[in-house]
């Protein structure tokens, strides 16, 4: 029997060392150490044996079974550790590699614009007004002294909503007869900044969608004066104190008389491109002294109160700010435009 203890041992250390993996191992330990392995069966007939042998076999049968529980134990660690170093050689990580950096976003240079101008006229003591971007027919127009049947509408086309009677605001003018309705007879200093529509011919000058700012100054002893001084002192406190200015004649609806300013074109240094229809000036937008229909439908007396109306283009700013030569940069979503800014 001790011959059959030593078989059971070579054998079992023997088929231990041809084991690769934890599945035959675990096939091993059963084979071996389970309770059918041929060593159990040594124990179990133990009982069976003579006085004289069962301490000498028993001892044996322990010998071995602890040689084989040793031997399985070390096995199993070496399999475990190799397990590991194949992980580690396979799944090979660089904790020295620099991270994947986050884009960060930004305002959009029209919302840039539209804060450097709004600060601009808040330091000039003007508070902003919000005004909705889809109006009736009555503010976008009728009581701008524009009723229907008045040719001036057409340049102002835009976008119709499915409900009657009601167009995407083509200016910011309509905030006008708001802001008048809401603080009559108060004297206003207001700006409406916001997006407007028209149906454009698209150019480097034109979109089908911009932003605004109107300005409104309604009280009494309000002269043109104060527009002049007003939007002058704009351009110099957006492009410093040399920038030049121009006042033109022309003629809208809702104010009398009515003028188009322009900034000094800094794109070309005022000598004519593309951009400015080669006149070294850009048209940055309309302005006037409020007619005096459009205070009286806002609730104020002409014969007492005047006031001055100017609509901005801030994209218009921002290009003569940045010589940014095509104002469809501005909508078309180009990473290569946006992130410039
Ligand atoms: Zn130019």
């Amino acid at each position: 029997m001790l011959s059959e203890l030593d078989q059971i041992e070579q054998k079992g250390l023997q088929a231990l060392e041809t084991i690769q993996d934890e599945a035959s191992l675990e096939g091993w330990r059963v084979a071996h150490l389970g309770r059918a392995a041929p060593l159990m069966l040594v124990f179990d007939q133990l009982g069976k044996l003579s006085k004289e042998e069962r301490p000498v076999i028993g001892r044996r049968a322990n010998e071995v079974k602890r040689a084989l529980e040793a031997a399985y134990s070390n096995r199993s660690n070496a399999l475990r550790q190799s397990a590991l170093q194949r992980s580690l050689q396979s799944e090979r990580l660089d904790v020295t590699l620099p991270g994947r950096g986050l884009p960060i976003g930004r305002l959009h240079p029209a919302t840039i614009s539209m804060h450097e101008v709004v600060r601009s006229f808040a330091d000039m003591g003007f508070q902003v007004y919000r005004s909705s971007e889809a109006e009736t027919d009555e503010y976008n127009f009728g009581l701008l002294n524009m009723p229907p049947h008045h040719p001036a509408r057409d340049m102002y086309d835009t976008f119709y909503t499915s409900m009657p009677n009601v167009s995407l605001r083509p200016h910011t003018s309509p905030g006008q007869i708001h802001v008048m309705r809401q603080y009559a007879p108060e004297p206003i200093r207001a700006i409406l900044p916001g997006i407007c529509y028209r149906y454009e011919q698209i150019s480097a000058r034109h979109e089908t969608q911009f932003n605004q700012i109107e300005v409104l100054a309604v009280g009494k002893n309000i002269t043109l004066g104060d527009l002049k001084g007003t939007l002058s002192d704009l351009a110099r406190r957006l492009f410093g104190q040399n920038m030049h200015t121009r006042f033109r004649a022309s003629y809208f609806p809702f104010t009398e008389p009515s003028a188009e300013f322009d900034f000094e074109c800094l794109i070309c240094g005022g000598k004519g491109c593309a951009v400015c229809a080669w006149t070294g000036w850009l048209e940055i937008g309309g302005c006037g002294m409020v007619h005096p229909i459009v205070l009286q439908n806002g609730g104020y007396n002409p014969a007492i109160f005047t006031g001055f109306a100017a609509g901005l283009g801030t994209e218009r700013i921002m290009m003569d700010k940045h010589r940014i030569e095509d104002i469809r940069y501005f909508w078309a979503n180009d990473m290569r435009f946006l992130e410039q800014f």
